[in-house]
């Protein structure tokens, strides 16, 4: 059992140099490649300079260079926060939306892996999932999962003037004490904290997934 697991670890640490490169691909070096691909899957709550910090393992300063970068490049605006007017939000542009789908280093690590058949898919999550959770977190850094790893994750069923409750599951965040939409519990989040298995919203929120795919 050991062998496979050094096996499996080995082909994991190969896929991951994908995400760690010397000098620059496309203009951008490794860890400007990960603020806009974290920007890019971050929700309304993460998309901060502080949690880009947090998430690439960065100080302040660093973050705010490669925001910079990534300004001057076209990639990403400031916008004032709505939910701290002292704050400002980062936001992907669709320039900064186009760079990621077309050079993204990351791209034929994703490709080979959505070539896989669901069932497959779904499990490698799920077993890569387990495994993350089963880390002691003084050995890594879990920075930023979705919403259906969190324990702030709740279902919501408001009751509707027919006193019915409504058919699709509807979601709340129990730290941010707002409603979440299912597409926003597949957004990246920094606040997260890991849950312990909950099969029933896990359920929920893979067959929504799956019924809006074509
Ligand atoms: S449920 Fe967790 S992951 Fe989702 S927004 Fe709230 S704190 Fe973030």
């Amino acid at each position: 059992m050991m062998h496979f697991a050094r096996e499996a670890v080995e082909l994991l640490v190969q896929a991951a140099t994908a995400w760690y490169f010397e000098g620059d691909r496309h203009g951008l070096r490794d860890r400007e490649w990960m603020a806009l691909r974290f920007l890019g899957r971050a929700n309304r709550f993460s998309r901060t300079p502080s949690a880009l910090a947090g998430f690439i393992g960065a100080t302040r300063a660093t973050a705010s260079q490669i925001v910079k970068t990534l300004e001057e490049k076209s990639y990403l605006v400031r916008k004032p926060s709505r939910e701290d007017k002292r704050s400002v939000t980062l936001c992907i542009t669709a320039q900064g939306e186009k760079c990621l789908g077309q050079h993204d280093p990351i791209n034929h690590v994703l490709n080979a892996v959505a070539a896989l058949d669901t069932e497959e898919c779904t499990k490698l999550r799920d077993s890569l999932r387990d495994i993350l959770n089963n880390l002691d977190p003084t050995h890594h850094r879990l920075n930023a999962r979705t919403c259906r790893d969190c324990m702030f994750l709740a279902e919501r069923s408001p009751v509707t003037d027919t006193g019915k409750a409504p058919a699709a599951v509807e979601y709340k965040c129990r730290l941010y004490r707002v409603p979440i939409s299912h597409e926003e519990t597949e957004l990246l989040c920094t606040s997260f904290e890991c849950a312990t298995a909950r099969p029933k919203i896990d359920e929920h929120i893979d067959r929504a997934r799956f019924a809006g795919q074509d």
